[in-house]
């Protein structure tokens, strides 16, 4: 199948549609996270409280970082392209979907995601697994192999082939993973030409 057969499309946000800003060093020091330990994973092994709390301040300090996102180089172009040719397009995000919404108004994409295809941390389990594709491929009543993840990082590429999608990664100048890779594109423009090759 080529690319352009392709008319259900999922896209990772922080990296991939947006110029990642997470400092995500800076979110461990404030927090007391450990550098070789996921944040959620911590987060979510902690009591009660503590673990509460520091979910509040993540999302504060997300929400602030969503309000001055910026588009990830073609990725407007190419998100309004997909849109306008009628495609089904879903967020799978670690972010939370509120934040995804505040993301895509500010890099004014909003209008182009139905909010039940946009899935956030709460609404499905954080990638590489795969639930969240699966999880679409269902609501768009599609088999697998014609959906394609797209995404900035090995967890995006590792839940699509865990899903059984197809794969692409953007925004990496060198590609670490090929294995779990179908295309890869510098930035969402070329990615775009592929698209009209
Ligand atoms: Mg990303």
């Amino acid at each position: 199948m080529s690319l352009s057969d392709i008319e259900h499309w999922v896209f990772d946000m922080d990296g991939t549609l947006t110029i990642a800003v997470h400092d995500f060093e800076a979110i461990r020091q404030a927090l007391s996270i450990p550098a070789d330990e996921d944040i959620l994973t911590h987060l979510a092994a902690l009591p009660a409280d503590e673990s509460a709390a520091k979910h509040a301040w993540l999302l504060e300090h997300e929400r602030e970082l969503a309000l001055g996102s910026r588009p990830a180089p073609g990725a407007v172009e190419l998100v309004r392209d997909l849109a306008g040719r009628g495609y089904r397009l879903g967020i799978l995000t670690r972010n939370a979907r509120e934040l995804a919404h505040v993301t895509l108004q500010a890099i004014g994409l909003a209008d182009c995601f139905a909010e039940a295809h946009v899935l956030g941390r709460d609404e499905a389990p954080p990638k590489p697994h795969p639930g969240g594709l699966l999880k679409l491929a269902q609501a768009w009543d599609v088999a697998v192999q014609r959906m394609v993840m797209v995404g900035d990082y090995r967890f995006d590429l590792d839940c699509g082939r865990a899903a059984g999608t197809r794969t692409v990664l953007v925004n990496l100048p060198n590609n670490p993973w090929p294995e779990l890779t179908d295309w890869h594109a510098q930035d969402c423009a070329q990615l775009h030409r592929l698209l009209r090759a």
